[in-house]
């Protein structure tokens, strides 16, 4: 694993009160993200990936329980701090990105208005010195015309241009840890490949982390150094990008690479996980992949999987992992 690390979460588990009965989404889940990497969560929809990451930054609602051993944040431990303090964090040392720009920018607001805003708050900078960066984050992240973009307001911009300003806001208040949450899928297929391109650029110029959450495993193979499988709120596999797409070990992985269509081949054929993941209210025993798995037998049903190491830095839970030479 590259550089050292920005955020480590341990034993993570989180649990929503529906009609007075507790139901777990997370299991307990464990990683880490490094200075300078690029950690990748992918997964079905309804896996717990973004549940995930509104446990780590406490933007959970009320029904919500957080439990974990520990979760740290540049060294700093998260799991201890009040609301208040989360908030402090949340601007400052974590940025997130999200797939709909509106859902964080003000409409009613220009750009430059809320770019300044956010650095005067959190970086104590002042009017002109805000202005400034304000308008050097924007040409760091390629946006054209920077003055005129700090004049407008975010309905006067196109989708692609929305997400760049949301990035440059958030990279202003130089965050040690870069939260994605399918930053891309709202987007079209040209400006998606832009937006990768840049974050892939930013990686190298910010002294940051990025975690990036998508269900997209061709955005996961132009973005990630390393990735983390998740099924039904449990991690079943850990890997560099290279050994996730070269050597998967988990079916589940196995099952996502074998649905993603390829139009480079000849006649391929896409094979669909069959079902669907579980709701939150379906109790399952035993390895919770087993209802959709062509490989379980009587122990899968009865026993989780712990996680197996298979190569340096590469492990995934089943109990019928091929062991390679
Ligand atoms: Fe399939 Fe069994 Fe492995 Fe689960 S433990 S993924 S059911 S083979």
């Amino acid at each position: 694993m590259p550089g050292d690390l920005v955020l480590e979460v341990r034993d993570l588990k989180t649990s929503f009160q529906l009609h007075k009965q507790d139901y777990r989404v997370l299991h307990g889940v464990s990683f880490e993200v490094a200075r300078h990497e690029t950690l990748c969560v992918v997964g079905e929809s309804g896996c717990g990936k973004s549940v995930m990451t509104l446990s780590i930054m406490g933007l959970l609602p009320e029904n919500a329980t957080v439990q974990a051993q520990s979760i740290r944040l540049d060294g700093q431990e998260l799991t201890a701090l009040s609301p208040r303090q989360m908030n402090k964090v949340r601007g400052r040392k974590m940025g997130m990105i999200f797939q709909e720009p509106m859902t964080c920018l003000n409409p009613l607001l220009t750009i430059g208005r809320q770019m300044t805003e956010g650095l005067k708050l959190h970086l104590g900078l002042g009017k002109e010195e805000a202005r400034r960066v304000a308008l050097e984050t924007l040409k760091q992240v390629g946006v054209s015309n920077p003055e005129e973009r700090l004049r407008q307001y975010p309905f006067q911009l196109s989708g692609g241009l929305r997400q760049r300003v949301m990035i440059a806001m958030v990279l202003s208040l130089n965050p040690r840890l870069l939260i994605a949450d399918e930053p891309t899928t709202a987007l079209d297929v040209t400006i998606q490949k832009q937006v990768l391109l840049l974050l892939r650029q930013l990686k190298h110029q910010l002294d940051a982390g990025v975690l990036f959450i998508t269900h997209d495993l061709g955005v996961v193979a132009e973005i990630a150094d390393r990735v983390i499988v998740l099924y039904a709120g449990v991690k079943v596999e850990e890997g560099g990008v290279r050994q996730i797409f070269e050597q998967p070990a988990h079916p589940y992985t196995i099952g996502l690479l074998a649905a993603v269509p390829n139009i480079k081949s000849e006649g391929y054929t896409l094979s669909p996980i069959p079902g669907t993941p579980p709701n939150i209210a379906q109790a399952i025993e035993g390895c919770r992949f087993h209802p959709r798995c062509g490989r379980a037998t009587d122990i899968c049903r009865e026993q989780a999987p712990a996680l197996r190491a298979l190569a340096p830095g590469h492990s995934a839970a089943c109990h019928h992992l091929e062991v390679r030479p």
